[in-house]
């Protein structure tokens, strides 16, 4: 850290929509994980009767929303626990504030906008499109609500 950044004040309402979201990313993992064993299934069934061409696309896409949906619940669990420890609201990388308006926009974030976009340019480097494509398919997993 090079700078030294201040700590959202009050921050119990963003306490509060993490939360939330929390509850509803929990909910997604417990589908899409029953989905993708629903779909193993089915493709074990498919494999004796050899008709479904398909479903080891549905398993490969509920997994790959399911591991998604668990990254989105430890970005919550390390903001809530960030509240916990009088941090929340300062940048993890360089230790800056991180502005409110972006705050209320993601209030799962860890990073100022400028770092933020260079972990994500970073992370974009590994990360297949087609985890992106399953990504935009689920509002409640960008954290743009
Ligand atoms: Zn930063």
């Amino acid at each position: 850290m090079t700078r030294t950044g201040t700590p959202v004040p009050d921050p119990a309402p963003f306490a509060e929509r993490l939360r939330g979201h929390r509850e509803a990313v929990a909910h997604a993992i417990a589908a899409f994980r029953a989905e993708s064993s629903e779909a193993m299934r089915e493709r074990d069934l498919s494999d004796l009767l050899d008709d479904e061409p398909g479903v080891d696309h549905d398993a490969e896409r509920s997994l790959l929303l399911a591991e998604h949906a668990e990254r989105r619940l430890r970005e919550i669990d390390d903001a809530l626990n960030r509240i916990d420890r009088g941090t929340y609201g300062v940048c993890l990388d360089c230790g800056a504030t991180i502005r409110r308006s972006r705050l209320r926009a993601l209030p799962a974030t860890a990073r100022c906008l400028i770092c933020s976009k260079e972990a994500a340019r970073r992370a974009s480097l590994d990360r297949s499109a087609s985890t992106a494509g399953a990504f935009a398919l689920v509002p409640e997993l960008s954290g743009r609500r």
